[in-house]
């Protein structure tokens, strides 16, 4: 395995490649999920899930061929760093967008993690009493709270930086209950 060659399947892996815009993979599906959550054409939407699909599967044989080309090559040049043959981390539109999707992602989980800690009862004490609703635990509890609402104000600045809309009524178990 050459260096050449193992840093060229690195590239189609990892880096942009051509098309308009230059995205890798990752950013492509990015961005793909990008319109799928601005859109309204069902069609469109649907389209665009398929594509991602197909993707996702390029991806991972990209990234099978260049993970197994770069540790060939590096199991041979015990004198060179092994991470040579990677390109740098990718900066492309698509990666970008990727960043904000992960932070929103990360912050809803979040979100959810405190939310729980609010509403269920640990399991070793009165199983209708939250911490929520026990009055020995209230700095406890506004401190969760405090935590939730951060949380979800993370989720909504990725939201507006990624230009997405959010559907709060599905955030807060998907149903409206008053209308
Ligand atoms: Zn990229």
């Amino acid at each position: 395995m050459t260096f050449e060659e193992a840093q060229r399947l690195c590239n189609i892996a990892f880096s942009p490649q051509s098309g308009e815009p230059q995205l890798c993979f990752r950013g492509r599906i990015a961005r793909a999920r990008h319109i799928i959550a601005i859109t309204r054409d069902a069609d469109k939407r649907n389209n665009l899930e398929l594509g991602i699909e197909m993707l996702r599967k390029m991806q991972g044989e990209a990234a099978r061929a260049a993970t197994s080309a770069a540790s060939l090559w590096a199991s041979t040049n015990l004198d060179r760093d092994s991470n040579e043959v990677y390109p740098p981390t990718c900066q492309c539109e698509g990666c970008q967008i990727a960043e904000l999707q992960t932070q929103a992602a990360d912050a809803l989980a979040k979100a959810g993690q405190h939310f729980h800690n609010l509403i269920v009862p640990p399991t070793d004490t009165n199983p209708i009493q939250p911490l929520l609703l026990d009055p020995k635990q209230e700095a406890k509890s506004l401190e969760e709270t405090k935590a939730w609402i951060a949380a979800l104000r993370e989720y909504e600045a990725a939201k507006n930086a990624l230009g997405e809309h959010i559907d709060w009524a599905s955030i807060y178990g998907g149903k409206k209950y008053i209308e």
